[in-house]
């Protein structure tokens, strides 16, 4: 099998090294993953200018674009054949409930997904310096070997999420719902050296909504996550409400 291994973290993260050495005894891996960090690229596409290959070693590319550039790019102009698995990750920090929106990590499972390919988002659950990466993998493996074994039902992509520990602390994998969680999205104001005002996304309290049977509640209590995931974000439940509407 072949499986095209992408990151969000930049193609140098100690995740994606750890990832793709680990995949390599399920089949013949490529790695197409950007050239530098691009964390909460989301879903987005490079349209605006053009993108560049770099071979580092073999099978091994680094593309100057976002993560789901690096799935197109791969799949369409990479690969001598379309992969059986794409895998990303294995992310420095969890992606859990609204934030696999965006996740770059994610958004190359969902890209993948689109083009009909089974596809895994990985995430390591911490925001610390971690000496877990090997041990996620190893996770990693375990996941893709049921997605090989199985399959997984159409229009559907896995996001797993790793508490950041020993393999042997962590307790067994829990299939989850995406959970919630409530923003307290902060924007840091400060003045730069020359007198002017600028703005930092991204220090914002954490709060999660530990409902059991979300992704939140497995990591917190140091199961691994698996979460299915689709593309459509039609609020099913809805439809018959504004149905009622009168235009
Ligand atoms: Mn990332």
């Amino acid at each position: 099998m072949n499986i095209l291994v992408t990151n969000d973290d930049g193609i140098h993260a100690a995740g994606i090294r750890a990832l793709a050495e680990a995949m390599a005894e399920l089949g013949t891996v490529t790695v197409v993953a950007p050239d530098r960090e691009r964390s909460a690229a989301g879903h987005s596409l490079t349209l605006h200018s053009p993108l560049r290959i770099f071979e580092l070693h073999k099978g091994w590319y680094a593309v100057d674009g976002t993560p789901t550039d690096c799935v197109n790019m791969g799949i369409h102009n990479m690969l001598p054949v379309t992969p059986g698995l794409v895998v990303s990750g294995i992310n420095h920090g969890a992606n859990l409930g609204d934030d696999v929106t965006y996740s770059g990590t994610v958004a190359a499972a969902m890209e993948a997904n689109l083009m009909g390919i089974p596809a895994i988002a990985f995430s390591l659950a911490t925001l610390e310096p971690s000496i877990h990466f090997t041990d996620a993998a190893r996770i990693a493996v375990q996941v893709a070997r049921q997605v090989i074994a199985n399959g997984i039902p159409p229009d559907t992509f896995l996001n797993v999420n790793i508490p950041d520990c020993p393999q042997d602390k962590m307790l067994p994998p829990l299939i989850t719902r995406q959970g919630k969680r409530s923003f307290i999205g902060k924007i840091v104001d400060k003045t730069d050296p020359r007198g002017r005002k600028y703005f930092w996304v991204g220090s914002e309290e954490l709060q999660l909504n530990d409902e059991p049977g979300t992704d939140f509640h497995a990591i917190n209590r140091q199961h691994v996550s698996v979460t299915p995931l689709h593309l459509d974000l039609t609020n099913h439940k809805s439809l018959s409400i504004l149905a009622k509407w009168t235009f």
